[in-house]
């Protein structure tokens, strides 16, 4: 199917989220890991390129992101969607403005809107001011972020040095007063020459007005939660033709396993909830992998009959993270917890284990490349923003469910599993 709306996310487990969102439609969702190689062929209404762009260096986030947009153009798409972590996670280099300005430059239109609220996982956008639950972006944990500290909450102040167009705001007043209002201050503000526009949203309500506002603009930029409104405006002006609304069946596999490489709060809360509940666990320690690398964990793997959840984590405390950097490094500490849990994914993949719970951004990225899959099929969600999705690994199906660290409740594990027994 020609694709209606080309989306591009600056990171892996930002692409599922923004998939999950349009998926909640029914309309098939398709996500492809990195630009394809291939022109495009099979493709979905909804196509959602997941790009690792987010911390790269300006010019080679560009590029890719262009290549990205390249693709989705030739796949038939008009519209675009430029999605980046309803933190607004980036420095005060890049990437999202110099992305969002290259975009435009391609698609030839003087104006975007910048929108990262997500009501449902707490983020919302007052007054271009971001939130995190009831607290400012720079006083929440993000304010420590080891790769994007996000220092300050005002949207506009972040924006403005990564752009060299103007910067305005259209607040929740106006957006209050619904899409006819918000629609003829889009015109005043592009008057005045302002080409990057924050509007505000803190409830879906407001992302509905903006949605129907914006959804003819080539380019939208925001949280993924901007999206989810998109499939239905579509329907409702004919936009999109009834066969996209037919999700197609998957089945599960039988076997499942969680495999956690997060060490986020919530995913510290979420294994010990799993784990209390009575999953059979096994903790890896990145000094113990350095060492002897993680044959005790996959001989140990081998052994399960999978009748009872397994987990197999690397997720602790600050204190205990911070330790096993100091002696290992931190890039050094990172890839080896993340190359064991791929080799712990290869071999539950040999004994049959067909459905994987994943957390962790990068740890999603070492395993899905580990078992070669490069497209997903968006299936039902498990949380806000965290789907089950479907792939292809050595012949087989096999269901993903990738979620970034402070996603879902901490319940998160179990649920997913739960969904496997529909
Ligand atoms: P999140 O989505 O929470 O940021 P990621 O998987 O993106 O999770 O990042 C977590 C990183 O921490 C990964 O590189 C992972 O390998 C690493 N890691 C996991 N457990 C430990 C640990 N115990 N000590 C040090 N690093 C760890």
């Amino acid at each position: 199917m020609t694709t209606l709306l080309g989306c591009i996310a600056d990171d892996f487990t930002g692409a599922t989220d923004l998939a999950s969102m349009l998926a909640r439609s029914g309309v098939k969702v398709s996500l492809r890991i990195g630009v394809p190689k291939e022109p495009p062929k099979d493709t979905s209404a909804f196509e959602v390129i997941a790009l690792k762009s987010r911390t790269m260096p300006v010019s080679e986030a560009v590029k890719e992101t262009r290549a990205a947009l390249s693709w989705l153009q030739d796949a038939g798409a008009k519209r675009f969607f430029w999605k980046y972590c309803s933190t607004f996670d980036s420095t005060s280099k890049g990437n999202i403005g110099p992305v969002a300005e290259a975009l435009m430059s391609d698609l030839k239109t003087n104006q975007t809107i910048y929108c990262p609220a997500f009501p449902e996982n707490g983020r919302s956008v007052f007054m271009g001011n971001l939130f995190v639950e009831q607290k400012p972006l720079s006083e929440s944990s993000m304010k420590d972020h080891p790769l994007t500290p996000m220092r300050d909450s005002n949207l506009m102040r972040l924006l403005e040095p990564q752009v060299s167009q103007p910067v305005g705001l259209i607040d929740r007043l106006t957006v209050a007063k619904g899409s006819n209002a918000l629609t003829t201050e889009l015109e005043v503000i592009k008057d005045k020459g302002i080409a990057h526009i924050v509007i505000d949203a803190v409830a879906n309500s407001d992302l509905e007005v903006i949605a129907t506002s914006c959804m003819d603009m080539p380019l939208i930029t925001g949280g993924s939660a901007l999206a989810m409104p998109l499939p239905e405006l579509y329907m409702s002006v004919g936009l999109l033709p009834s066969e996209a609304v037919i999700q197609e069946k998957h089945k599960f596999g039988a076997r499942s396993i969680i495999l956690s490489g997060s060490c986020s709060v919530m995913t510290n809360k979420q294994v010990a909830n799993v784990i209390k509940a009575g999953a059979i666990s096994f903790c890896l320690d990145p000094l113990e992998l350095a060492e002897n690398g993680p044959q005790r964990a996959l001989r140990w793997l081998e052994k399960q009959d999978f009748l009872a959840p397994v987990i197999i984590y690397a997720t602790a405390n600050p204190a205990s993270v911070k330790s096993a950097q100091n002696k290992l490094g931190v890039a050094n500490a990172g890839e080896i917890v993340e190359q064991a849990l791929a080799a712990c994914a290869l071999v539950a993949q040999s004994v049959g284990v067909r459905n994987f719970v994943i957390a962790g951004g990068e740890t999603s990225g070492a395993i899905t490349k580990a078992l070669g899959v490069t497209k997903l099929d968006i299936g039902p969600e498990i949380a806000p923003g965290v789907p089950w999705t479907f792939s292809y690994s050595k012949g087989n199906e096999i269901a993903l469910s990738l979620k970034s660290g402070n996603f879902g409740d901490e319940t998160f594990f179990r649920q997913a599993l739960k969904v496997l027994e529909v």
